[in-house]
């Protein structure tokens, strides 16, 4: 038997069911056009991008890896890189030890074991050193169109906000979320609620007074009118 917290929260329930009718239908007038901000040509691309914009902005990463596409068009490129220069070409984005050192290490294990090719497989593509459930979705929903909900900080505080989760574990929130809400729509929903963390429903100050999702948000209703 489900508590009552756990069945609110189901698409059994019709006010949940009707909510995020709404809520989608309202994300789609306002964001129709959501997409992965990254620039990418390739799978390969959009994998080295998504690792370094860990803990930094799309707008930096993207200014980063024109050159950097250009110098390591390849995953051999990369797996042979010279850890230190790889470092170096990254630098600017943040934490440069640990993804230069986690993009040569999963280059390598792609170059050895899949043919030089990104695998469009979650369970695969977790193997690799730094790519988690998140990074792993980015790349299926990006490069091959296969559904996935990332769940960043963005999506999880949105969600969380809306009550469409009560789970603070990226993973359980994207459970959560891939109950709620149509798998067809996982892609662009993604996109949407990053928008909507990034546009409207900032951390610190959500500009709630103006967030056409107000009625549908459990956050707003606790505020003090
Ligand atoms: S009403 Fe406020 S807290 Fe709720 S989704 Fe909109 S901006 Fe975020």
């Amino acid at each position: 038997m489900p508590s009552k917290k756990e069945s609110s929260k189901n698409l059994r329930n019709p006010d949940m069911r009707n909510k995020v009718e709404a809520i989608l239908r309202l994300l789609d007038e306002l964001y129709p056009a959501a997409k992965c901000s990254l620039a990418f040509q390739n799978p390969l691309e959009l994998l080295v991008a998504t690792v370094l914009s860990a803990q930094c902005t799309d707008e930096r990463v993207n200014q980063v890896t024109p050159a950097l596409f250009k110098k390591y068009p390849t995953v051999r490129a990369y797996a042979h890189a010279p850890l230190e220069e790889l470092e170096n070409d990254i630098r600017s984005t943040g934490f440069y030890h640990n993804k230069a050192k986690n993009i040569k290490a999963a280059c390598q294990i792609l170059d050895q074991r899949f043919g030089g090719k990104i695998p469009a497989d979650l369970d695969a593509l977790v193997q690799l050193p730094g790519i988690g459930r998140k990074t792993a979705n980015v790349i299926l929903g990006n490069a091959y169109q296969i559904p996935g909900i990332v769940v960043d900080t963005h999506v999880g505080r949105v969600a969380q906000r809306l009550g469409l989760t009560a789970q603070k574990d990226p993973d359980k929130i994207e459970q959560d979320l891939m109950e709620l809400i149509p798998k067809e729509r996982w892609i662009i929903f993604s996109h949407q609620l990053i928008q909507h963390g990034r546009e409207l429903c900032q951390a610190r100050k959500p500009k709630t007074e103006v967030c056409p999702l107000r009625p549908y948000c459990d956050y707003a209703a606790a505020q003090p009118v």
